[in-house]
């Protein structure tokens, strides 16, 4: 197949690349590198099966030859309120790329005749009311809170993505994405994985935001891809949480990552709480489990070691 990944430069679409590439697929990458980078893919940009083209997803698509599927994963993801790359800086770009990005994305699948699958988020759920989130759960999202941006824009690239599907019959796939983590995530990424492993390699105190008692769900993005293959390959038009239902506080959390990196600054409490931040996150995956028989194996201690020698390596190199 020849596959269009809009955001194929980022974290996630960086491995989609890595993983459809191997499984014998050709990519074409529409990325503007605000928050991804050419790093990810500098690997692939030999192969014959990678194309790169650099550009805003907001902006009129227009491809060279058809595609067989378009996977739509462009758009500033961390809710960080400093980093460079965080949505509440980009708060246009985020609204953008969710609304007219999906808009562009969906006109090339329905011109080609292509599968598209939208990367939504559990962000749609926003401070859930509901514990663990099922794909039935509506939300309890501010439409004007600082978040919005983000949770706003995902959720009307869901509406719009369902109304290609029942007006033109695209045959299209929704993923709601939970935290995920891993390699290639950007070191000034602004979200709690990075900052963490990234303190505590450099021997420094974990910024722990809050009182820590708020509650994640980690997956790491080698399980992420595979329930996003499966699922793109499924007839499955609903929404599906793809997440690791192993629930832990940000300071378990933290001291999880201070024990595998044998920091002994321990961790401070700091008073940093995005507006809307949830106070708990943990995916109901039995819609995965049930009709895509996946779930997902690598643990929390494992995904953890491999990514933090990722980030070694990065900041040896910056040094
Ligand atoms: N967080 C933290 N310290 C940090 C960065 C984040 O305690 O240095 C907390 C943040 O307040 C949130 C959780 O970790 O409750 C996960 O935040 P992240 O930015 O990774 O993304 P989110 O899950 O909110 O989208």
């Amino acid at each position: 197949m020849r596959i269009l990944i809009t955001g194929g430069a980022g974290f996630i679409g960086s491995h989609l690349c890595d993983r459809l590439i191997t499984d014998g697929h050709s990519v074409i990458v529409l990325d503007n590198l605000i928050t991804g980078s050419t790093d990810n893919v500098s690997h692939l940009t030999d192969t014959k099966m990678f194309r790169f083209i650099n550009q805003n997803v907001a902006d009129y698509i227009e491809l060279p030859k058809p595609v067989d599927a378009v996977m739509h994963f462009a758009s500033p993801a961390s809710p960080s309120q400093t980093a460079p790359n965080g949505y509440l800086q980009l708060p246009i770009q985020t609204l953008k790329a969710g609304a007219l990005g999906t808009l562009n994305a969906l006109g090339v699948a329905k011109r080609y005749g292509a599968r598209f699958i939208l990367a939504s988020t559990s962000e749609v759920y926003g401070d859930p009311l509901v514990h663990p989130q099922n794909e039935n759960y509506w939300g309890n999202v501010d439409p004007v809170g600082p978040r919005s941006v983000y949770d706003e824009a995902k959720r009307f690239a869901e509406s719009l993505t369902m109304a290609y599907n029942r007006t033109h019959g695209v045959r299209t796939r929704i993923v709601r994405i939970f935290n995920t983590y891993g390699p290639r995530m950007a070191l000034n990424d602004g979200r709690v994985v990075p900052n963490f492993i990234c303190q505590a390699l450099k021997g420094k105190p974990l910024t722990v935001y809050g009182d820590g008692s708020q509650t994640r769900s980690f997956c790491y993005v080698d399980d992420l891809v595979d329930g996003i293959i499966l699922l793109m390959s499924s007839e499955l038009t609903e929404p599906t949480n793809i997440g690791n239902p192993h629930e832990v506080t940000i300071l378990e959390f933290a001291n999880k990552i201070n024990s595998l990196t044998k920091n002994a600054a321990g961790t401070i409490l700091e008073d940093k709480r995005t507006t809307g931040d949830p106070q708990q996150r943990k995916p109901d995956i039995s819609r995965a489990e049930k009709l895509l028989s996946w779930k997902p194996h690598i643990t929390l201690e494992d995904g953890l070691t491999r990514t933090i020698a990722y980030f070694k390596n990065k900041l040896s190199d910056s040094m």
